[in-house]
């Protein structure tokens, strides 16, 4: 999880910033009818959420094509990303992840004493399927994959995708993150909780956080076998932690095709400025299936960072394959305008 420390604070960015591009949000969001939702249902918060919290499991359940025993829900993914990484790292044996890619559990896991193996991307920046299934051994406890993968926004071939799991899965559960699958142009046929509907050991885990705009309101889920759900459903509150408002105005926005459209296109329009500017800089970047960009910079990543800060624009920096790369998440125009009038500065 992510401590309370100043160093967090200063992650998360002063609030006067001109473009927040630090934490792959969504500008766009939260919807209208999720706002007005939201309002509505502040009179009638000084009740439990229980029920309404079961109609947010049974509407996923549904439009999913699962039952409710398939699916867990929590504030945001990142609590399910805990517990799952608690119940294996305390089960024993390695965790396989592709590198670099999310943090979140692998860190937990190690944090618990579990074994980490940290596979390199291939030379297209994706996640290395070939390399990762080597790995597996009677040790291996668990397969995490961020699909897309965040930092590089790269997306997996999905029917290679779905071989692997079909093959992988007899011999090891696999996680995949699937926080920015609702930004590829066909989320249902790409997602792999088509690998659990056939009986895979396969947890999917999904979010509010990204497309529908709810990383300050704090829901997500993940969907796997019910015995799994069970094992993981030991080491979260789960739905009791997600509040009344949060999960009405979940409802009121889950697969809301209008917010869903237009958010897309915003976020495709605001991609492709970006895009054109590093091009016009001369800069080369990571075509990205997500809301967010990579591209490999020409001077050392945390004085970048500070400068473009220092302008008001807040991003990421990486290290690998000794190279400094910076992550831009996609905002709203006037924040990719900010981008680029300080990146010409620099560059
Ligand atoms: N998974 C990935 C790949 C992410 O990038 C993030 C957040 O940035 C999360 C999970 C956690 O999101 P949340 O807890 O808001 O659902």
């Amino acid at each position: 999880g992510v401590p309370l420390t100043d160093e967090a604070a200063a992650l998360a960015g002063p609030p006067e910033m001109k473009a927040r591009l630090l934490a792959n949000e969504n500008p766009f969001g939260p919807s209208e009818k999720a706002k007005q939702a939201m309002v509505e249902a502040m009179s009638t918060s000084y009740q439990y959420p229980f029920m309404y919290t079961r109609e947010l499991v049974k509407k996923i359940a549904e439009h999913e094509g699962l039952t409710p025993e398939h699916i867990m829900v929590d504030a945001g993914s990142s609590p399910l990303l805990q517990a799952t990484a608690i119940y294996y790292a305390q089960k024993g044996g390695a965790i396989i992840t592709g590198d670099p890619s999310y943090r979140d559990l692998p860190d937990s896991a190690k944090d618990l004493n579990a074994t980490i193996v940290e596979v390199p991307l291939t030379k297209d920046y994706k996640l290395d399927l070939d390399g990762m299934e080597k790995k597996v051994g009677t040790g291996t406890a668990l397969m995490y994959l961020c699909n897309p993968n965040n930092p590089t926004g790269t997306m997996l071939d999905t029917a290679k995708l779905k071989a692997f799991c079909e093959r992988v899965s007899k011999k090891v559960p696999i996680f995949i993150d699937e926080a920015y699958i609702d930004y590829v142009p066909d989320p249902q046929t790409t997602t792999m909780i088509d690998a659990v509907k056939k009986g895979q050991n396969v947890i999917v885990a999904r979010t509010f956080s990204k497309l529908y705009g709810f990383a300050g309101l704090r829901v997500g889920y993940i969907v796997a076998q019910p015995e799994t759900i069970k094992l993981l459903s030991k080491y979260t509150v789960g739905g009791m932690s997600i509040s009344a408002p949060a999960i009405h105005g979940a409802l009121a926005t889950y697969q809301d095709q209008a917010f869903i459209k237009e958010t897309l296109q915003k976020t495709l329009a605001s991609k492709q400025f970006l895009y054109e500017t590093l091009k016009k800089e001369g800069y080369e970047y990571i075509p990205s299936s997500t809301n967010f960009v990579m591209f490999p910079l020409k001077m050392e990543g945390k004085r970048f960072v500070e400068e473009m800060a220092r302008r008001g624009v807040g991003i990421r920096n990486w290290k690998f394959n000794n190279q400094e790369w910076c992550r831009v998440s996609i905002g709203r125009m006037d924040e990719m305008q900010a981008f680029a009038d300080a990146f010409k500065q620099l560059s």
